[in-house]
């Protein structure tokens, strides 16, 4: 039993002694004076010797197991001293290195300068009372022509050359598709907007893109007039010019607004003096408008005899164009951070 022993305390100090965790010092614990240890063992079979056996091996064991507990915690201490050499190690900063590149290299982000100015847009017109609708690019030639009073073989087809799908649908040529789908929802009054992509089958040049944004509004109540329609496009445009903005109005024809009109905007190059960007014009055209047609009101089922409305739709490229004095609008899609980092 004296081997025995013996034999326990070799083995347990050994391995105190090359244990190097916490947990491992604490499964020896428990292996050799846990309750169910090995230590333990002996000590409870004691009662079996005689007298004179048990006063010596009783004293050798409770001897090792002082030794044991005190191999224990010095080895704790040990470890615990060690971790914290450790970490004083590999826990400095030098402060003189360069950051590594990865870090070096991070580029803070850039919000599209087409974003940007519908961001402006939206903000303007929803405290004017407008809300933000949207409406799928890929349309149904109904909400595209049809409802909005351009009927089949009605030549204003032609002003809008179209991407047509495989099953008779198309890509929207406007955000006036919108409009109707608006009307369909709402009960008036009301006022939307709905900024969007729309498509054109064209060939591409330094004005012309098959791909571009637009901002659609709507309000419809009673007794809107032109008057309203001036308003909220002098708001729009001198708050994403911030300075006041002239504007002016010329029959234009779109056969979803009677009457309808071109808006022209003050040139903000030259002050109305006449230059280059203005075609010495001093005005710069900008975008269609007009009151809703009543068969268009029809159309979102409201009745024209009770209600008016005005539209517009407004390009937000070539908006961006004459505020930044960008000459192509293939920038926008070119993918070349270089053009949208100037925003
Ligand atoms: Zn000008």
């Amino acid at each position: 039993m004296e081997q025995q022993l013996n034999a326990i305390r070799q083995e347990a100090l050994s391995s105190i002694e090359k244990s190097k965790k916490t947990e491992e010092i604490e499964e020896i614990r428990i292996k050799v004076l846990g309750r169910k240890g090995l230590l333990t063992g002996i000590l409870r079979s004691l009662a079996n010797l005689s007298p004179e056996e048990k006063t010596a091996i009783g004293k050798l064991a409770n001897e090792i197991k002082e030794e044991i507990e005190n191999a224990i915690e010095k080895r704790l201490a040990d470890i615990e001293s060690s971790l914290f050499d450790e970490i004083i190690k590999s826990e400095w900063i030098d402060v003189t290195l360069n950051p590594p590149l990865s870090l070096r290299e991070r580029k803070p982000g850039f919000i599209h300068p087409i974003s940007k100015t519908q961001y402006e847009i939206e903000n303007i017109l929803t405290s004017m009372g407008f809300i933000i609708l949207d409406g799928p690019e890929a349309e149904s030639e109904y909400y595209n022509f049809e409802a909005l009073n351009i009927p089949k073989h009605h030549p204003a087809r032609d002003m809008q050359d179209t991407f047509w799908t495989e099953d008779g649908n198309l890509l929207r040529t406007h955000t006036s598709a919108i409009q109707i789908r608006g009307m369909e929802k709402l009960t008036p009054p009301f006022r939307i907007m709905a900024p969007g992509r729309v498509f054109r089958y064209e060939a591409t040049d330094a004005s012309h893109e098959h791909t571009f944004y637009q901002v659609e509004g709507m309000m419809v109540d009673k007794d809107i007039s032109v008057a309203h329609l001036i308003y909220v496009m002098k708001e729009v445009l001198s708050g994403v010019f911030k300075r006041e903005v002239k504007v002016r109005l010329r029959p234009g024809y779109f056969p979803f607004v009677e009457p309808g009109f071109e808006l022209d905007f003050g040139c903000l190059i030259c002050g109305g003096e006449g230059c280059r960007v203005c075609k010495n014009s001093g005005w710069i055209e900008f975008l269609g408008c007009g009151l809703v047609h009543p068969n268009v009101l029809k159309a979102g089922n409201i009745d024209p005899e009770i209600w008016s409305g005005f539209a517009f739709g407004m390009g937000l490229n070539r908006l961006i164009m004459m505020q930044a004095g960008i000459n192509d609008i293939r920038h926008f899609m070119s993918g070349d951070i270089r053009f949208v980092q100037q925003f």
